[in-house]
């Protein structure tokens, strides 16, 4: 199983997009200072994080006054594999794996991702925490993904790179977690913690 955003598409592009071009499109329609705008919106996402809103593009384009899929789409150049995570994803299919993608992303940002890259036909199986409701940081995410999977969590192997995520997975009873160390080209590698680390897939092969 494995997450989509830092995890096999690099996670540049969200950041891009949060942190510096939403807020910024927002600062422009309200007349704002971008580093007020900044401010405003950045305390908001803090409050939002882990919640399944904070993943709906509908909840923000509501909030922010903005078409946030629109934004998106009109950026969708910057949207891109991590380096080696497509080679993997191929070499993977090559064996007996049932391979899954399991996300929090909102489906319109999940098909305009996958416009860009054909993400979705190197997976088995793709699942969206909005199609159960639910966070992957919520045990009822994992209760759902089993009842439609029926995987065994003594033979899964789950790689994300959000580490809330990773306790939660756990905490359901995952056996084999893997961190992504390095989910944003842009940005230089986080500091690893407790579970099984690699800078991206590359390094699982
Ligand atoms: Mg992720």
């Amino acid at each position: 199983m494995l997450d989509m955003d830092g995890t096999v598409l690099d996670l540049a592009f969200d950041n891009f997009m949060w942190l510096h071009h939403v807020p910024e499109q927002f600062a422009e329609a309200r007349g704002m200072a971008t580093d007020e705008a900044r401010r405003h919106l950045y305390a908001k996402f803090e409050e939002m994080l882990g919640r399944l809103e904070w993943y709906c593009l509908d909840h923000w384009s509501e909030f922010l006054g903005l078409d946030v899929a629109r934004l998106h789409r009109e950026q969708h150049h910057r949207i891109g594999y991590l380096p080696g995570a497509e080679d993997f994803l191929q070499r993977v299919a090559r064996h007996e794996l049932r391979l899954l993608l399991v996300t929090n992303s909102h489906l319109e940002v999940l098909e305009i991702k996958h416009e860009a890259t054909g993400i979705k036909a190197h997976f088995d199986g793709i699942h969206s925490s909005h199609e159960f409701g639910a966070p992957k940081e919520s045990q009822e995410f994992w209760h759902a993904l089993r009842e439609a999977e029926g995987f065994d969590p003594a033979t899964t192997l789950f790689v994300d790179d959000t580490r809330r995520v990773l306790d939660s997975a756990a905490k359901f009873g995952i056996e084999q977690l893997v961190e992504v160390s390095r989910p944003d080209t842009s940005e230089p590698e986080r500091d690893r913690g407790e579970y099984a680390a690699v800078e991206g897939l590359k390094d699982l092969l």
